[in-house]
């Protein structure tokens, strides 16, 4: 079997490095710069580390970044009082609010308040009607990122069976209904699998196409993938390393090194979604500036 292994971050490069022209031919014809604002709630390190990824990518393809940070105890009242400033912030064209967040605080309520106008995470309702719709929208990040790994590898999908592990509002669900969709990619046969759902094993054997967002480290074993099949790696888990500088090293969902020999495109972790998240973040943000 010929393996190829799937660069997210080649293909984010490739990504960012479009946007970054855009942005300096816009902003060359007078077009406003593309601002973005992220904020984060509290202290935790991954959250962190994600929401600071986010704002050193807006810098380098030339987009303006603000980081909002909020102590761990802040209440639903003041952060839904700051999601209302960003709202009404006429400079600002997206922010996302990184999850998870604190637990006494609704991110259903905290989705909802965020105006679909800057809705680059696409996790409103109304975003996610509209592509359920297959109407112009602001496509949930990370699923939006697989979509574009698989246009940049030209991996086929129509007619295949694409299995989902995880039903999530912002990866799993949105992601059947993509691989769904009349377009390419897509025109799959979509399986969306959940903690109930029984003989895992027996349904992800027939996947041509397997995503993986459990969030349960190396869930996904060489047992339950077959032959040339594509295998996307959503997971991203810390895993305490001393080896490392940082103390810890990233794996994923999937156990990679006894999986990738039976696949014809495999995603590693890290390298592989978590970049095009971030791509996929900017290239909304663009939009929002645009259609202002
Ligand atoms: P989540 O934790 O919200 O949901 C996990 C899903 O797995 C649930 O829908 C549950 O029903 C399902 N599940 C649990 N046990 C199962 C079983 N035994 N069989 C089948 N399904 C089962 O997940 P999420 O927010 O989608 O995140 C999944 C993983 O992806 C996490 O590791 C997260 O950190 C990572 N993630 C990565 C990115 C990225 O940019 N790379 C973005 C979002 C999430």
């Amino acid at each position: 079997m010929n393996l190829t292994i799937i660069s997210g971050i080649e293909v984010s490069k490739k990504i960012k490095e479009e946007i970054a022209a855009q942005v300096k031919l816009n902003i060359a014809k007078g077009m406003k710069t593309p601002h973005l604002a992220a904020v984060l709630v509290g202290d935790d390190g991954a959250s962190k580390t994600y929401v600071n990824a986010k704002v050193k990518a807006c810098e380098a393809v030339g987009f303006k970044s603000t980081l909002v940070k909020l102590d761990e105890n802040t209440t639903e009242e003041k952060l839904l009082e700051e999601i209302k400033k960003l709202n009404n912030d006429t400079d600002l064209d997206g922010f996302i609010v990184q999850l998870p967040l604190p637990k006494h605080i609704n991110e259903q309520k905290v989705t909802q308040a965020i105006s679909p106008l800057k809705d680059v995470d696409g996790f409103h309702p109304e975003s996610l009607g509209k592509m359920l719709l297959d109407l112009p929208s602001f496509l949930p990040a990370t699923p939006m990122g697989i979509i574009e790994m698989l246009k940049h590898y030209n991996i086929p999908t129509e007619g295949k069976h694409c299995v989902v592990i995880g039903r999530s509002h912002i990866v799993g669900s949105p992601m059947s209904v993509l691989m769904a969709r009349n377009s390419y990619p897509g025109n799959c046969t979509v399986t969306l699998t959940h903690s109930r759902t029984k003989n895992l094993q027996e349904i992800t054997l027939q996947a041509d196409i397997l995503i993986v967002a459990i969030g349960k480290p190396e869930f996904v074993t060489a047992n339950m993938v077959k032959d040339g099949a594509t295998v996307i790696d959503v997971g991203i888990h810390r895993i305490e390393d001393a080896t490392k500088k940082n103390g810890f090293r990233l794996i994923g969902d999937v156990k990679f090194d006894e999986v990738a020999p039976k696949c014809a495109f495999i995603s590693p972790v890290p390298g592989g979604v978590g970049p095009m998240t971030i791509a996929s973040l900017l290239k909304n943000t663009l939009l929002a500036s645009i259609h202002k």
